[in-house]
């Protein structure tokens, strides 16, 4: 008799679409789940639950897949308090803030820097986060952004290389020149580290030319490709995401009817989620339009095109300064009119489609045993009762924490 049990869950949210109850979901009732080796090793009604060697007693409450936040940028010193309360005053936000964290982060010690990073990750992981995405991009020069990578890898295999975040301050009059850092030593220096590369293309950062030598080269190195785009204002990032095969299109708060267009072209048929995927995944950050103050993205306009949507924190020090996906869910359904239903399968499977994983934020037997039990009977409640500490046991790996 080996493995672990959780039995007697009211409310197991699977995300396999068609085994259990209709809609994406995949819900079954009165459920168990066995854990071995750290995966999942059955799923099936309690009444049929196989002997274990330990028990987990649910207690007639939801169990979910672990989130999966896939944008989040934890490698960073110091916070921007001050700049948040000026905005909660009336200052626009315009992105410069990100000049002062570079700083901070440069002259911060390794040691600082891996200690914020596993705070946050410890952080994220009591609020149900599972699996977690680290940019780089407060470093911005070669040994910073390679140190970053090295820090995020430490706790995470879901790396990213943005060492265009923006054009750092010695750069300013020299972006072509700080596109050819990027692309040459900073990319090498970063290549061990990191499994994706991505750009903040927007007016204020890298433009569509920039941002496409940046990609493809990175892509030529063995990097897959996310994209910061249409955060604050129209632009190319989204179009250019899809030219280039990304795996998401990240904020996407601004887009015309060609953007959406272009993510709806990128559809393909599966077995996995009824309707299919698209292959570029739109992902929204809520909580970046929560704490800018900014108007949210029409999550509506996506999901009636049949664009694959995901839900992510965005954690940052400047523009959004959360690490939880419970709080983006609720966000996600109250102010942009997402189902419950549709937010928690945005930041749990919709969150793996956008890093190409199929191994988690879904509940079947050879996924990860990672799971969230909440103080609760229903995946309802992230959003019905939002700011409250709903998760009660997190298994990571299947090992409770
Ligand atoms: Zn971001």
């Amino acid at each position: 008799m080996t493995g672990l049990l959780v039995d007697n869950i009211g409310e197991l949210v699977t995300n396999e679409a068609g085994r259990g109850e209709a809609g994406p979901l995949g819900i079954r009732r009165r459920a168990a789940l066995l854990v071995e080796h750290g995966e999942v090793a059955w799923v099936g009604p309690a009444a049929d639950a196989p002997a274990a060697e330990r028990r987990i007693d649910a207690h007639g409450a939801a169990v979910l897949p672990g989130f999966v936040d896939s944008h989040a940028h934890l490698v960073f010193a110091g916070d921007r308090a001050a700049e948040f309360a000026a905005r909660m005053a009336g200052q626009p936000y315009t992105g410069g803030g990100i000049r002062t964290t570079v700083g901070a982060t440069r002259a911060a010690s390794d040691g600082e820097l891996r200690a914020t990073v596993r705070r946050l990750r410890a952080e994220a992981l009591r609020q149900g986060t599972t699996t977690i995405e680290i940019k780089s991009g407060y470093g911005l020069t070669v040994a910073d952004e390679a140190r970053s990578l090295r820090i995020a890898a430490e706790v995470t295999g879901e790396t990213t290389f943005l060492g265009a975040h923006v054009v750092p301050p010695e750069y300013a009059n020299r972006p072509d020149e700080y596109v050819g850092l990027v692309c040459g030593p900073m990319l090498a220096a970063a290549r061990p580290y990191a499994r994706w590369i991505d750009v903040f293309c927007e007016r204020s950062a890298f433009d569509a030319d920039h941002a496409r030598a940046i990609l493809t080269c990175g892509q030529a190195v063995g990097l897959d490709v996310r994209v910061h785009a249409n955060q604050l204002g129209h632009g190319p990032g989204v179009r250019l995401g899809v030219e280039l095969g990304a795996a998401s299109v990240d904020h996407c708060t601004h887009l015309t009817d060609a953007d959406v267009d272009a993510l709806a072209s990128t559809r393909f048929d599966c077995t996995c989620h009824e309707g299919g995927h698209t292959r570029t995944v739109a992902t929204l950050l809520p909580g970046a339009e929560f704490s800018t103050r900014s108007p949210y993205p029409d999550a509506r306009r996506l999901l009636d095109a049949g664009v694959t949507v995901a839900l992510a924190t965005d954690c940052n020090p400047g523009s959004s300064y959360t690490s939880s996906m419970p709080f983006c869910i609720a966000l996600a359904v109250r102010e942009m009119r997402m189902t419950p239903a549709e937010a928690v399968w945005a930041a749990t499977a919709g969150g793996a489609r956008a890093l190409r994983r199929d191994d988690v934020g879904v509940l079947r037997p050879g996924a990860r045993a990672d799971l969230v039990i909440l103080d609760a009977p229903s995946h309802l409640h992230l959003a019905y009762r939002p700011g409250v500490p709903l998760i009660r046991q997190v298994l990571h790996n299947g090992v409770p924490r």
